[in-house]
């Protein structure tokens, strides 16, 4: 079975590769490398092509027999979509129309999305569950919603057959420490401690200390790439038992503030450094955390690195590992395709 993993350079497109890979499916990774990394796609093919181009998507329809799909590829810097939304939903949305055009004129009719718990909003009650209103509060949690529609749509009137998956907050890294995050530029909490904790930056700044919270940081559910990875493994798995379309949060069901992320990392690298509080960063919830009872029963994903130290650790390994890719340039093996070029 061949499958295409659009976005497969990307932070949790490539941990999915690898998962594929070892499962024994043949992989064709599509990215534009705009934020994706060739580095990280050691497995299956590579094509560099952009969705923006109907014909380098059908390109890769014409070359392989793609069984289903994967689509990863997104711009996903909340701010950002504030300040240039026009960006956003011609990247996440109009782009995923054309991969859903190639497909259908290919008779390729499964789908695998990358949501977000930001199609919520402001949850009123936790931990959320996918039944609950969703009211996205910034364009990139619309444009993820407004492809969560589309989906629906065009399952009603064609045919289509997908799982969206509705991430919580993605961490940690390759337990082998063949891959990991690597985003540029970084705003994430655990590579930004990561990266005061190896002395890369003088501090970590704390965005607000007076939410309703216990400790008054705001709360988030982590949970380990690696356990994302397997979750989209079982989602294709349960399209391929003829599995009903639908929707499933993936997080660990448990709340880790602000605070109790930063202690982790200093229990973790035993360094010690500078914390800062400073004011809110607008837009974020006091507290998101979901319930994933859905994937367990449903889909029988069990995550495996469900502490916060173990993410931690293997964030933190990855994250000494890739100051060194970084600088010797390592590129992965000879497996690219030149299609369109
Ligand atoms: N955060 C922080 N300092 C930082 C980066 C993030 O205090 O330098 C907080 C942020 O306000 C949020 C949490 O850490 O409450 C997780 O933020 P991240 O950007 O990693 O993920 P998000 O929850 O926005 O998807």
């Amino acid at each position: 079975m061949t499958v295409l993993v659009c976005g497969g350079a990307g932070y949790i497109g490539s941990h999915v590769n690898k998962q594929l890979h070892k499962e024994g499916y043949e992989t064709v990774v599509f990215d534009n490398l705009v934020y994706g990394h060739r580095e990280a796609v050691k497995w299956g093919t590579f094509v560099k092509g952009d969705l923006r181009n109907t014909e380098e998507i059908e390109a890769v329809f014409e070359r392989y027999s793609i069984d289903a799909v994967f689509h990863f590829a997104a711009y996903a810097y909340v701010g950002e979509s504030v300040q240039e939304p026009e960006k956003y939903y011609y990247n996440n949305v109009v782009n995923t129309l054309n991969l859903l055009r190639v497909m259908k004129r290919h008779g390729c009719n499964r789908i695998i999305f990358s949501s977000t718990c930001a199609t919520y909003g402001e949850s009123e009650r936790i931990p959320i569950t996918e039944d609950m209103p969703q009211n996205p509060i910034n364009p990139y949690g619309f444009t993820k919603l407004a492809v969560e529609h589309i989906l629906e749509d065009y399952r009603k009137a064609y045919g289509l057959e997908y799982v969206v998956l509705r991430y919580f907050n993605a961490a940690g890294a390759d337990p082998e420490g063949e891959i990991g995050e690597d985003h540029d530029p970084e705003t994430h909490l655990i590579p930004l401690v990561l990266d005061a904790a190896a002395g890369n930056r003088p501090d970590i700044k704390v965005f607000g200390t007076d939410y309703d919270t216990p400790d008054g940081s705001c709360v988030r559910d982590y949970i380990h790439v690696a356990d994302l990875a397997q979750a989209h493994l079982l989602a294709l798995q349960y399209l391929q038992n003829e599995g009903k379309s639908s929707c499933f949060n993936l997080g660990n069901e448990e709340g880790t503030s602000v605070l109790e992320v930063i202690d982790a990392v200093k229990r973790v690298t035993r360094k010690d450094f500078k914390v800062t509080c400073v004011s809110r960063r607008s837009g974020d919830p006091a507290v998101l955390v979901g319930s994933s009872e859905k994937a367990r029963k449903v889909l029988g994903w069990s995550p495996k690195y469900v502490d916060i130290d173990m993410i931690v650790k293997d964030a933190w390994e990855w994250h000494q590992k890739r100051g060194k890719l970084h600088e010797s340039r390592i590129i992965a093996s000879d497996n690219i395709d030149y299609i369109g070029e």
